[in-house]
């Protein structure tokens, strides 16, 4: 083992095991985003650098710290793997004039990149399924979010463990006042603030409310609050926002606190958290960026949206044991013999014509072995071939977990059929059955 090669630290497999509940959450992704009518796009996973920068903002986690980052060696070009994807939504949507003739709803899935200590939660490649609503002022759009991220919980069976929390960042002038007082009430603690902060404290010092360093959370806590100086229109944004989830009956709790990692966010943020997940506790995060399309190059357009993680979904729903049915067969297909052997993947085929799914036994092996394998696959039924049956025209159905449907009397072990026979038995017990 000392020699084999190694995936890089904070990037996962996805192994068949796990993929059933992959499969299941994308599935309901799928199903979610077209109840609300968004459609899907794929950007690419690297883009320039500059664009990042320019989205997220140079004084951030992201920015600073976090970025997979490197020259391309044809062209000396600095190039980025994407962090997140609401900038390369907003770029290509620029790009492709989508909002030529109004808002558009959005939607994209996909791996991620951030070089962060990995741990529960929080890895090096991660995956988001991100929705955008480009060219909406809103707050009906914010409610829809907010609303939609509900139904959501409730189709993976997640809504008890998770919670909602609000918060306005107003817009420029809220911010610029905000940050005049902010700026001084840090001077004035100044020998509290650590390494960073200080630092902040000249470019940016919203990000130090951002601050996870538990000997700062008493003087983040007393700070002068962003939504003491929102102005009216921000304020009467932020109640009708209020006032939608009151209306459907979605509780949450304003966080004064909240302002979130990226610079393009103003009024309106939000997040999901749990307490599920120790310190990895939020699970979706987003809200509005009005400036961030005409800061890309476009023509202005507000917009709104957010991401959410879809491995700390997925663990919170392991842990709290929604685990999709695995994945089963409805036949496997045991094969002993030469004759049998060839005449295998012809049967199999024809079984999935009728729209059975079939595992065939590959590789030869006892009828004990093989039937072995049969039962670990899961599969409802077996089909037997061996000589016998060859000699015959016939096959062996044997019922593993299906059983035979019968009239009077106790059901047969196992009964000898055509292969035609035993595709309508199946059709006949699937009927009844299957979805
Ligand atoms: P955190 O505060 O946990 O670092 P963030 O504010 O950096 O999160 P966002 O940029 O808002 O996260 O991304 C949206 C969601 O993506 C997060 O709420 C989280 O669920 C998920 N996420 C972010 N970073 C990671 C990571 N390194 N590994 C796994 N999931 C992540
Ligand atoms: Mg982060």
């Amino acid at each position: 083992m000392s020699n084999a090669l190694r995936a890089v630290r904070g990037m996962n497999d996805l192994l068949p095991a796990d993929a059933p509940l992959w499969a299941h959450f994308e599935q309901n992704i799928r199903a979610w985003l077209k109840n609300y009518g968004y459609r899907e796009m794929r950007t690419p996973i690297l883009e320039h650098t500059g664009l990042f920068k320019r989205a997220i903002g140079e004084v951030t986690d992201i920015v600073e710290k976090e970025m997979y980052t490197f020259v391309d060696a044809l062209n000396g070009e600095s190039m980025t793997l994407r962090p997140e994807g609401t900038a390369s939504c907003v770029r290509a949507a620029i790009e492709h004039n989508l909002l030529f003739d109004g808002g558009k709803r959005l939607w994209y899935a996909g791996p991620m990149f951030r070089h962060e200590r990995p741990q529960k939660g929080r890895y090096r490649q991660f995956h988001q399924v991100g929705v955008e609503a480009l060219g909406y002022a809103g707050p009906d759009l914010d409610i829809e979010h907010l609303l939609m991220t509900a139904r959501l919980w409730k189709m993976l069976g997640l809504a008890e463990f998770v919670r909602l929390e609000i918060n306005s960042l107003g817009g420029p002038e809220a911010r610029a006042s905000h940050r005049q007082k902010l700026v001084a009430y840090f001077e004035a603690h100044a020998e509290q603030l650590d390494a960073d902060s200080q630092r902040r404290l000249l470019t940016n010092p919203l990000r130090i409310l951002d601050s996870k360093n538990p000997a700062m959370q008493a003087l983040v806590e007393a700070a002068p609050q962003l939504i003491d100086e929102l102005d009216a229109d921000a304020r009467q944004h932020f109640d009708a926002v209020r006032q939608g989830l009151d209306d459907a009956g979605i509780s949450y709790r304003v966080n004064p606190r909240l302002v979130r990692g990226l610079d393009y966010y103003n009024y309106t943020v939000f997040e999901w958290v749990t307490d599920k997940l120790g310190a990895q506790g939020t699970v979706c995060a987003g809200g509005r960026y009005d400036g961030l399309v005409a800061q890309l190059g476009g023509k202005p357009a507000p917009a709104c949206g957010f991401a959410m993680g879809v491995e700390r979904l997925l663990v919170m729903m392991s842990e709290a044991g929604l685990l999709p049915a695995p994945d089963a067969p409805d036949v496997y297909l045991v094969n002993v013999g030469e004759a049998a052997a060839r005449y295998a993947p012809l049967a199999a085929e024809k079984l999935r014509d009728a729209g059975l799914d079939v595992i065939m036994h590959g590789g030869g092996g006892s009828f004990k072995s093989q039937m072995k394998k049969a039962d670990a696959s899961l599969a409802r039924y077996a089909v037997l071939i061996g000589d016998d049956e060859m000699a015959e025209n016939q096959v062996t159905v044997k019922p593993l977990r299906g059983e035979f449907v019968q009239e009077r009397g106790q059901p047969p072990e196992q009964q000898r059929m055509a292969l035609t026979e035993a595709i309508g038995f199946f059709q006949r017990v699937s009927n009844g059955t299957r979805s």
